[in-house]
């Protein structure tokens, strides 16, 4: 009887394993066609100087609706655009289409200086051509270059060490930022940090959420921010939900928040309302009230 069981379990472990790649290679499919169809879209969250409140720029972030999947979570399709070598062209589509955006909010709003980050896949910074395509791409769109920041993880860097310094140098030359996301999961290695030319470090959400029950995470927030401001690089603060954590972030000294506590990741247009227009609202009512 324990034999039955055991191979009853076995078969529906089996069932759900080829549940689990069907399921994926209809994803990987519906992805494509997708792409083709250039239905993926992109959404924007902000992020916010904790001392001043106001908006210093956004991460840009794939979004996929999906005729018969529904949404789908970039933590599931980004990955599945990986394995299927289709991130390139992903990436691609996600970075131009932000862009673009930029590109015409910089013109409408031109009092205002807007940063862009763009998260880039391993996949995509292993090729040699990455930067120089990157770099072609930000100069098609007729952006502000010195505005843009490619977001990268420590396991994305770590695969060739070399050759990420030498594509992430690149973009640094033709003055783009670059931004290392998720610091502290991953290798959280201080040669690392100290051997990429950075700009940024997000430390991650796993941190700040959990502040107020791992007593720990504070000094631990605490001694990334001073690190990083002793190396140079200045720091953003994901996922802040919560005015407490606000409080927190800003006594720690972060640079930038960025977190439900302001905004989830807005498509364009409700971005644009919330963030730019009320906003030049505001600076054309100061102006008259001069005249
Ligand atoms: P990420 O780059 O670390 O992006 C931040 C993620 O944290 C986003 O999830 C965002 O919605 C979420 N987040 C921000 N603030 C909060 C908060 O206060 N609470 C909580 N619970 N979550 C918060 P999202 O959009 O689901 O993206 C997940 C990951 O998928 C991203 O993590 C990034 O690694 C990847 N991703 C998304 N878009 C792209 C893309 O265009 N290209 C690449 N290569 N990866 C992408
Ligand atoms: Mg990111
Ligand atoms: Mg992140
Ligand atoms: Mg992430």
């Amino acid at each position: 009887r324990a034999k039955q069981i055991k191979s009853t379990k076995a078969m529906l472990y089996a069932l759900d394993m080829d549940a689990d790649v069907e399921l994926q290679a209809t994803m990987e499919q519906k992805l494509k066609v997708a792409m083709e169809n250039d239905e993926l879209a992109v959404h924007y969250q902000p992020q916010i100087d904790p001392n001043n409140g106001e908006l210093v720029g956004m991460e840009a972030l794939a979004r996929w609706q999906s005729d018969c999947l529904g949404h789908v979570s970039p933590a599931q399709f980004i990955p599945i655009a990986e394995e299927a070598g289709l991130i390139t062209k992903l990436g691609g589509q996600v970075a131009r289409k932000a862009m673009v955006q930029l590109a015409k909010w910089q013109q409408q709003f031109p009092e205002r200086t807007i940063k862009l980050s763009i998260n880039v896949s391993p996949g995509e910074l292993m090729r040699s051509r990455f930067a120089t395509e990157f770099i072609e791409c930000v100069k098609s769109t007729d952006v502000d270059i010195s505005q843009i920041t490619v977001e990268i993880t420590e396991s994305a860097a770590i695969g060739d060490l070399d050759h990420s310094r030498a594509m992430l140098q690149q973009l640094v030359d033709a003055g783009i930022s670059v931004s290392l996301d998720d610091f502290g999961t991953g290798y959280s290695s201080l040669s690392l940090l100290k051997q990429l030319p950075l700009e940024w470090v997000k430390i991650d959400r796993s941190f700040i959420s959990n502040i107020d029950s791992e007593a720990a995470n504070k000094d631990i927030v605490r001694s990334i921010v001073m690190m990083c401001h002793s190396f140079g690089y200045k720091t953003v603060a994901e996922g802040v939900e919560t005015s407490a954590e606000l409080k927190f972030i800003s006594n720690a000294g972060c640079d930038l928040v960025q977190g439900f506590y302001y905004s989830k990741p807005l498509p364009a247009d409700e971005f644009e309302k919330r963030y730019l227009q009320y906003a030049d609202i505001c600076s054309a009512s100061d102006t008259s009230a001069k005249h």
